[in-house]
């Protein structure tokens, strides 16, 4: 595998998921082409995400990537415990005083230890699997007043309904239309709980032209194997015979 970068961005060949250098056209692994229009050559974008659960959760990809977010969030949690202290200085009119010595490290420990237990579930945690359908989305359009800005803001919320086998209902709902956008009602979906790949997958991806990438939520063309993004297995199916 080529150098590994850091940060995000189309790093990543879609064929065989080796990381990319900037400037060149051609992955150096598979030979892909990586940019433009022909890179897919002649195979047709309908039906490329395949039908059937994937066999790709358990690829090291993905922990790979879990590890790399891991480091990142360590470095976003000493930085904050960095700027923390002159947040709270400032807002107190600077005059670091007895209070504030104390005020500063449980701070501090509240967010490392919120930090760490988001990164052990989100990292190192199995989740438990479950099957189901979608039972029912719908989208509602709420306000909610700022105090702050001293105005009213719009949006719009996304909700889909699952009703798992084992009887449960699980509702998620989100800002975002991602999840709203990607699953149908009546859908088959599974959740996969790994350790490092986590998150919905539908039974039949044939007709998505889009396939969001389970690890970092790109939306990828369907006939990409690889997240351009992140460099992890997108979930497909078999091919669909005809
Ligand atoms: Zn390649
Ligand atoms: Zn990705």
């Amino acid at each position: 595998m080529a150098k590994k970068r850091f940060g995000y961005g189309s790093f990543y060949c879609w064929n065989c998921g080796d990381a990319i250098e900037k400037g060149t056209s051609n992955c150096p692994n598979c030979h892909a082409l990586y940019e433009g229009d022909k890179r897919y050559g002649n195979i047709p974008l309908m039906q490329a995400g395949g039908i059937g659960w994937s066999n790709q959760t358990n690829h090291p990809r993905f922990k790979e990537y879990a590890s790399k977010n891991k480091k990142y969030s360590i470095v976003f949690l000493i930085i904050i415990s960095i700027l923390i202290p002159f947040i709270i200085l400032i807002g107190n009119d600077v005059s670091f005083d007895a209070e504030m010595i104390v005020v500063i490290p449980i701070v501090l420990l509240i967010v490392w230890l919120f930090g760490i237990i988001f990164m052990h579930f989100q990292y190192g945690r199995k989740k438990p699997e479950w099957d189901g359908i979608v039972e029912n989305k719908f989208s509602e359009n709420k306000k909610r007043y700022d105090k702050s800005n001293n105005r009213t803001v719009y949006y719009t919320e996304y909700t889909v309904v699952y009703q798992r086998q084992d009887g449960k209902q699980i509702k998620h709902t989100s800002q975002n239309s991602n999840e709203y956008d990607t699953f149908q009602i009546g859908e088959h979906v599974h959740y996969h709980g790994g350790k490092y790949c986590k998150g919905l997958e539908k039974y039949d991806k044939s007709h998505d032209r889009v396939l969001n990438c389970i690890a970092c939520g790109y939306g990828n063309d369907a006939r990409n194997n690889y997240c351009e993004r992140c460099g992890c297995p997108i979930l497909k199916g078999q091919p669909v015979t005809k």
